[in-house]
Parts: structure tokens; sequence; C-alpha cells
């Protein structure tokens, strides 16, 4: 089935999030971990700023969007937020919390890839950047890999989704194998960080917990495990 995703109008509300995050959510993450707050004025901002009740009907006080404002809002969050648990306190439904967990996981996974990556390339040892080594050069290969194909799984279920078709076994495929991957990409990121990546001083231990989430909450991978083999069959 042939589906184009993002269009023009979620690519604007993409724009609208990825600025709230930069002045609101950025700026105050290491502080509000720190003093163990969250604030209550935030859910306040973000529905002034039109980011709550996004797929709630126009009539009933929401934004009226659809499952792919959603999906914008969450990869967003993800994505800018340097950390996911947020994203799923602003917005989380019965039936939409498998996709909302894939695509936070495989936004996570990519973040943490990507500053990993960044990491390897500046730190040097043995006289060379730690990404020159080929064990490295291979873990990054391998996720990247991983990720996209998590990443297009989400995708092809949240399409589904949209579309109103049964899409339940492939969100669950997509939790899943989002949130697995995810745990061991934030590992591997946490790992070549060396010491630092053990120390609070690097965020990379915050994405490594944030990602731990995923394969507990809103149903463990063993119960995701148990739904898809029922529906194999076995
Ligand atoms: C930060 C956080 C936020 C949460 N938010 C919410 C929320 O908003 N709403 C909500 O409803 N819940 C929430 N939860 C609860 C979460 O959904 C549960 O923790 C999760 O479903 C696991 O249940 P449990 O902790 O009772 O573990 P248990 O059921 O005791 O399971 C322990 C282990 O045994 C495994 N296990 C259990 N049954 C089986 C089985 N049949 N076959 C194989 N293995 C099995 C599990 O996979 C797990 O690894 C949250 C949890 C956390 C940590």
């Amino acid at each position: 089935m042939k589906c184009s995703l993002f269009s023009e109008e979620h690519e604007i509300f993409r724009g609208q999030i990825r600025k709230f995050v930069e002045r609101e959510i950025i700026p105050n993450v290491d502080k509000w971990e720190e003093e163990k707050y969250f604030p209550d004025e935030l859910f306040i901002k973000a529905g002034e700023a039109g980011l709550l009740g996004v797929i709630v009907p126009e009539e009933y006080g929401g934004s009226g969007g659809d499952a792919v404002h959603a999906a914008v809002l969450i990869e967003e969050l993800v994505r800018s937020g340097s950390g996911g648990v947020q994203a799923y306190n602003i917005m989380m439904g019965f039936d939409f919390e498998r996709l909302v967990m894939a695509i936070g996981a495989v936004m996570g996974a990519e973040y943490a890839l990507h500053e990993g990556m960044k990491y390897a390339k500046d730190r040097t040892a043995f006289g060379r950047p730690i990404s020159k080594f080929q064990v490295w050069k291979h873990k990054f290969a391998h996720y990247a890999t991983m990720i996209e194909a998590a990443k297009q799984l989400t995708y092809h279920g949240l399409c589904l989704y949209k579309e109103g078709e049964n899409a339940i076994k492939e969100l669950t495929m997509a939790k899943y194998l989002a949130t697995e991957v995810s745990n061991r990409v934030t590992d591997m990121v946490l790992q070549v960080h060396g010491g630092y990546g053990y120390a609070m001083d690097f965020p990379v231990q915050r994405w490594w917990r944030d990602s731990r989430i995923g394969t507990i909450g809103g149903g463990t991978s063993e119960i995701m495990l148990e739904i898809i083999s029922k529906m194999l069959g076995l």
C-alpha cells in the first residue's frame, strides 16, 4: 500500500513544535532533572501553543489533527527535547500507546546514535578518533540499519493507522522492535563514551535511562511477543 505520510501542513506543524521545544524545554531540561521537578506551567504553555489535544476533534476543543500530526509531535519532542519522557507525559491514549512509544523510541535512538558518532569522531585513543576503529564503525553501521528498519516498520504502522486499517500486529511489532533497538543503541552509545558515559555530567546516561522505560511501559517486550505469537496462530 502506498501512503505519503508527511504533508506540507505537517511540516509547518513540525516547525512550530521545534521552536516551542527550543524555547521552553531544551534550556530547562538539566535544571528540571537536577531539581526533580516537572513544571505544570509547561502544560499550559503547550496548550497555548496548540500542542495539546492534537488529535481531539475541534468541536471538543482540540486541534482536529490526524495521527500524523501526533507522530510529528512525538518525533520533535523526543528529537529536540534530548529525552523522551516529557513526550509521553504530554500525549498518551490507549489505542495510540504502542505507536507513540515506537515513534519515541526510534527518534530517541536516532538522536543518541547521531550524538554518539559525533563523540566518537572527536575523541581520540591510540592516536586516532575512536570512530576510525573498525569495531565501532561496524557498530554504528549496524545500529543505523536497525534504526532504519524499526523506523520503516513504525511508519508502516502509522500509515495503516492513519488510513483506519487494522494495525494491531504492525504496531505491536513496531513497539517491540523500536524499543529493543533503542535500548541497544543507547547502551552502545554509553559504552563509546567510556568512563564519561557513566558520569552524570554527560547527557548520555539520561538517554539510556529514558530508553529503558520503552521495553517495560505500555506492555513489556515479553508481553508484546505474547501478542505477536498469538497473532501468528501459536
Ligand atoms: C515509569 C513508568 C511509568 C508507567 N506508566 C504507566 C501508566 O501510565 N499507565 C499504566 O497503566 N501503567 C504504567 N506503568 C506500568 C507498566 O505498564 C508496568 O510496569 C508493566 O506493564 C510491567 O508490569 P509490572 O511492573 O507489574 O511487572 P510484572 O507483571 O511483575 O512483570 C515482571 C517481569 O515478568 C515478565 N512477565 C510477566 N508476565 C509474563 C508472561 N506472561 N510471560 C512472560 N513474561 C512475563 C514481564 O515482562 C517483566 O519482565 C508504568 C511503569 C513505569 C516504570
